[in-house]
């Protein structure tokens, strides 16, 4: 049985746990003064990739987080390191995503790229054209590897619900029947590379996230511990019959920073 004592390394998603949309979440602040007191390393770790770490700095800073840019995982930053691993600077990637997308290839030392691209890597784009979409499916096609930053196929506005880059995936999975590489959650590869970074072991590392099919079976897969909060999308009833059940469910932060608090403390009077 997991311990909320024995987590050295956190890895906290954003939207749902410490904002929704532009407004902060009752705890955000606290939860990170609480783990720098107690020296527990963390990083923020968010699927979207059409912001860069600096912006999230921003936006956090604005509801009285503060982090620097390299406490923020993005999947742009995620699959621009993970990229790193399978292939020198100087190859060349075709991008279908936004600046912070192509900046986080860029600052890798890899070339934007066309068609003769050997890596096609696809993230959420406002900006999608036709010629992309193109571009994209001929570079696949003549054999590049195709990556995804996050599967998510749709994002939820405040009223509505937009498609989202798993959208963009599908189409262009329908135009090449090649299956993407996914880096960001339920996929292991953006926790696998945060651990990298924390220097974290799995079996001293927790998620803490909203969403049971991303953040909770993600953690589920990269074999570390689970927590949900229940100020996000998904709810304790649905928990309660996921596949995938979180090791720890909150109701918001401050319930999960007191009982924290409270395990490390009968800990040390042991
Ligand atoms: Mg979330």
């Amino acid at each position: 049985m997991a311990k909320l004592a024995d987590i050295r390394n956190l890895l906290i998603d954003m939207d749902g746990v410490l904002y929704r949309g532009k407004t902060g979440l009752p705890g955000g602040p606290e939860l990170i003064s609480f783990l720098e007191e107690q020296g527990i390393k963390y990083l923020l770790v968010t699927n979207n990739s059409t912001l860069t770490p600096e912006q999230f700095v921003e936006r956090l800073d604005k509801m009285g987080i503060h982090v620097s840019e390299d406490l923020i995982m993005t999947s742009g930053v995620a699959t621009a390191s993970y990229l790193a691993t399978l292939a020198p600077p100087g190859t060349k990637v075709n991008v279908v995503g936004e600046e912070a997308l192509v900046s986080e290839i860029k600052k890798r030392g890899f070339i934007i790229a066309g068609r003769d691209a050997e890596y096609v890597v696809c993230g959420w784009d406002k900006t999608i054209t036709f010629e992309k979409l193109k571009i994209a499916t001929l570079a696949i096609r003549d054999g590049a590897t195709f990556i995804g930053t996050n599967p998510d196929k749709t994002y939820p506005l405040e009223k509505d619900i937009i498609p989202g880059a798993g959208s963009i995936l599908a189409a262009l999975i329908a135009a090449t029947d090649v299956q993407p590489i996914i880096v960001g959650k339920p996929e292991p590869i953006i926790l696998e590379q945060s651990m990298r970074v924390l220097g974290a072991k799995p079996e001293e590392t927790a998620i803490l996230g909203d969403r049971l099919e991303t953040d909770i079976l993600g953690g589920h897969r990269a074999g570390i511990t689970t927590i949900l909060v229940l100020t996000g999308i998904s709810s304790a009833e649905e928990a309660a019959h996921y596949e995938a059940p979180p090791d720890f469910i909150f109701e918001d932060l401050p319930a999960l920073i007191d009982a924290w608090a409270k395990e490390l403390a009968t800990e040390r009077t042991r």
